[in-house]
């Protein structure tokens, strides 16, 4: 299948109750695990990138290993490009294929927020290529972006209501507590606020900072309006341990095939689970 414009993912999911799992993919490997587990379960899927990946791989090259992978699954891919506040980069990600971009430009000021929104919106109008942007600011770090967890802040409802109406987005990322890395204690997730959030707007929500929140928080958090779920550290996590740790286990061997092979299985095992864990399977027929 060819790829499948978000929009469309999403507008499904929020309607249906579930949500599409948006994985950070660093290369080949993880890219193929990723569009794989997802085919296996039927699911649709996207494959998310930070604009640090897209410019040290190049987009066009990035571009091409996921529209050969997608190409060859029977169920929709998304290519979405994550936290991006560089226009340029926004750009060229739309020239090379992205079918989604977010713009963050959320530690800017409402009104500049929303100015900038508009702007990649018109951008991405062109080429019918979605949009997501962010309000309040989510805490941690992501990229070379870090929100220490003082200066987090949380998405006004009302605010959130009148720039969906100003501005013609197709998914919102509103900050509800949730934070980028590693929680450090227990996620204290602002549940009446997203509920509220979720009531004035009827697009699809994005949540944040996926890795490290419990069954139940996404589960509420899905059936509140979050269409989107995006994880990364989690697979970065992943992707280093499955490496490192068949190395450990063979250490006479150097074929690096074999400890591929190991990292693919194990991403794999991990975009599953939390694919089921989203109710997606099955979704993308
Ligand atoms: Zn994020």
């Amino acid at each position: 299948m060819a790829f499948e414009n978000m929009k469309t993912m999403l507008h499904k999911a929020r309607h249906e109750g579930y949500a599409v799992g948006a994985f950070n993919i660093v290369d080949l490997n993880s890219t193929r695990a990723v569009i794989d587990a997802a085919s296996e379960l039927r699911a649709p899927v996207i494959i998310q990138t930070s604009p640090k990946t897209v410019i040290f791989w190049g987009p066009q090259i990035l571009a091409g290993w996921v529209k050969s992978l997608a190409q060859q699954s029977p169920f929709p891919v998304a290519l979405h490009l994550d936290h991006c506040k560089d226009l340029e980069v926004i750009r060229q990600c739309i020239e090379a294929g992205w079918t989604s971009v977010m713009i963050d430009a959320s530690s800017r000021p409402y009104q500049e927020n929303l100015a900038l929104t508009r702007q990649v919106v018109g951008i991405a109008a062109t080429s019918d290529v979605s949009v997501e942007a962010e309000l309040g600011e989510i805490g941690g770090v992501e990229d070379d972006k870090s929100v220490a967890d003082a200066d987090a802040r949380l998405a006004d409802p009302a605010n959130a209501e009148s720039f969906c109406r100003q501005v013609e987005i197709d998914c919102l990322a509103p900050a509800i507590g949730t934070a980028h890395g590693i929680y450090k204690g227990e996620p204290r997730i602002a549940f009446d606020r997203l509920a509220e959030i979720s009531r004035r707007v009827p697009l699809p929500l994005a949540l944040h900072g996926g890795t490290g929140l419990s069954p139940d928080v996404f589960r509420q958090c899905i059936r509140l309006g979050c269409a989107k779920v995006n994880i990364s550290t989690q697979l970065k996590h992943t992707f280093f341990d499955s490496f490192v740790g068949y190395h450990g286990e063979h250490r006479d061997q150097y074929d690096p095939l074999k400890a591929l092979a190991c990292q693919y299985e194990r991403l794999k095992q991990d975009v599953r689970c939390l694919i089921e864990l989203f109710g997606a399977r099955g979704k993308g027929e």
